[in-house]
């Protein structure tokens, strides 16, 4: 054999092992459920993922079968993450927020045969039990806990469970293709659908995602990932942070903003990562507690749109960048991160702003395209908006357990957004297809008139949703909710749309409310807003 190259398969193991060999002592703090701290290291938790790889083997599991968590970001969970995937096992991470009905769907469909839980959710677990078809162990993530024994009977505890493992236990030899992770969607019509990830796109996911113009996730970063450990894997962050070994903060239930600021400025977060909802708690806990969360860098911001005001605060009093991600469960979840090109460089303050407000480009291993509704492929001029089409190495094929191809004839995934792009590859988003309002023909991005009304000083959230029109079919309605102690009214919000979007754009009425409904996965849930509000215009005449 001459003029070959090594062949070593892309496994999941094989981003541990790295760090416990060249980060044995690299720190990971963890916030326990009991609120307490603990400190471990990439050393450790790669030992006690070998320990649990090979207690799961003792208890009768075998290569493809899926171990199932619902459990906050924690030390035992990210043990979990490598020990059930190195094993060739598929780690299963579930949303705990889900209704019932959807978890026990879930966990049937999945055909989960253990359940790792934390203390918090032993209750949920509890109800369940009898609806839970497949599951054959149930171990809470801690230590022996007579209470937690009483709840669930032939309960495992975790740390028991490490120890009839095996010290020596080595990594198995896995191919690539095999699958290592599975996540479902929140399912928001219709039962929820899973993805199952295979150990090759995680780790080509983990490296495209994390190159300097996407997470940029060095050694020498402390990152903290709001972002759930059930939510699409985190964004990746435990995966990256195996391959590079920086230090990881893991915030376990606590996600108001006091606790995050208490976490950034006690552990000296440079990166943090989440949903819009959470910096809008972190922004008011910086107010309150006067932080200057002063070694915070950057954070990556996705899963649903974000208001441009909320990146300007950032960066003015904070000096933080905001990096706007575009992803979805379909999608591993990166799909575009927004960083600058060479010819930004230098732009003033509204030129940069007016770049970074999207959602950025794809990283190398995807592509994005635009489409009409008859799958013509749209020019990127930045003007033509277009149903969002995806493809790469880490986006999906079919559905777990679905026999039919997920993909368009010609191999792409449809995402349901609706998006420009531009010449260089920048990506807007529009709107998710569903909620996008047509008023006569016309769209109207319900994202838009958000980012105007969330610019509003008087406004805490805003969410604008089509409306049913005798004349035009639909028109927008904004739902608002006011900020403490502010007194603005409807009229005065219609008229801040004055100058900023073409008059017929302009919502029709605006409703305040107290709070707007919250799904799984803290976005805005506007199908619940249209069946209580969709008549509103009609029954007002
Ligand atoms: P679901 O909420 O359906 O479970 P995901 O959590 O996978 O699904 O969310 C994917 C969707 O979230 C995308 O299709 C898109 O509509 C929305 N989304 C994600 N990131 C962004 C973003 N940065 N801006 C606007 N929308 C986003």
């Amino acid at each position: 054999m001459s003029g070959t190259m090594m062949h070593q398969p892309l496994t999941i193991s094989s981003l541990i092992e790295h760090a416990a060999r060249y980060h044995a002592g690299g720190e990971v703090v963890s916030v326990e459920t009991t609120g307490e701290v603990s400190r471990t290291s990439w050393g450790e938790v790669e030992a006690n993922a070998r320990r649990l790889a090979s207690a799961l083997g003792k208890l009768g599991l075998e290569q493809g079968d899926r171990c199932a968590t619902i459990a906050w970001n924690n030390r035992r969970h990210l043990e979990v993450y490598f020990g059930v995937a190195g094993a060739g096992l598929v780690c299963h991470t579930i949303n705990p927020r889900l209704f019932p009905e959807q978890l026990i769907y879930i966990i049937n469909h999945a055909q989960d045969k253990v359940l790792f839980l934390d203390k918090t959710f032993l209750p949920v677990a509890a109800k369940l039990g009898e609806h839970l078809k497949t599951v054959e162990h149930v171990v809470l993530l801690g230590p022996r806990d007579e209470e937690a024994a009483a709840m669930v009977p032939g309960l495992i505890f975790y740390d028991e469970l490490l120890e009839t493992g095996d010290q020596d236990y080595r990594w198995p030899e896995l191919d690539e293709n095999s699958p290592s992770s599975l996540c479902y969607t929140s399912g928001t019509t219709g039962h929820p659908k899973g993805v199952q990830y295979t150990h090759r796109s995680t780790v080509l996911h983990a490296i495209g995602g994390n190159q300097p113009d996407g997470l940029a996730i060095a050694a020498r970063d402390t990152v903290l990932p709001v972002v759930p450990m059930f939510h699409v894997n985190a964004w990746a962050v435990p995966y990256i942070a195996a391959a590079v070994g920086c230090k990881l903060v893991l915030p376990g239930p606590g996600l108001d903003g006091e606790s995050l600021v208490r976490l950034i400025d006690g552990e000296k977060v440079t990166l943090a990562l989440g949903v819009p909802t959470i910096w809008l708690g972190l922004l008011g806990a910086l107010e309150a507690t006067g932080s200057r969360a002063a070694s915070l860098e950057r954070t990556v911001v996705g899963g649903s749109a974000l208001a441009p005001s909320m990146i300007a605060t950032f960066r003015e009093k904070y000096d933080v960048e905001l990096i706007h991600a575009w992803g979805m469960t379909e999608t591993s979840p990166l799909g575009s991160m927004n960083q600058i090109l060479q010819k930004h460089v230098g732009l003033d303050a509204e030129d940069m702003a007016k770049v970074r407000l999207g959602q950025g480009r794809p990283p190398w291993g995807v592509e994005l395209r635009i489409v009409d509704a008859e799958g013509k492929v749209l020019p990127n001029d930045g003007e033509t908006q277009g149903d969002l089409q995806i493809r790469g190495h880490w986006v999906v094929e079919s559905y777990f357990g679905a026999d039919e191809s997920a993909l368009t004839d010609d191999g792409w995934f449809d995402t349901g957004d609706v998006a420009t792009l531009d010449g260089d590859g920048y990506l807007v988003i529009r709107d998710r297809s569903k909620d996008i309002i047509k008023s006569g023909g016309e769209w109207i991005s319900t994202v838009e008139l958000e980012n105007i009304a969330i610019a509003h000083p008087g406004v805490a959230n805003a969410a604008a949703i089509a409306a049913r029109h005798e004349k035009w079919d639909e028109r927008p309605l904004l739902i608002v909710v006011k900020a403490e102690g502010a007194d603005v009214t409807g009229q005065e919000l219609l008229d801040f749309y004055d100058g900023k979007i073409a008059s017929w754009q302009v919502p029709d009425d605006v409703i305040f409310v107290e709070e707007l409904p919250i799904g799984a996965t803290g976005k805005v849930l506007k199908n619940k807003l249209r069946e209580q509000f969709a008549e509103h215009l009609i029954s007002a005449g």
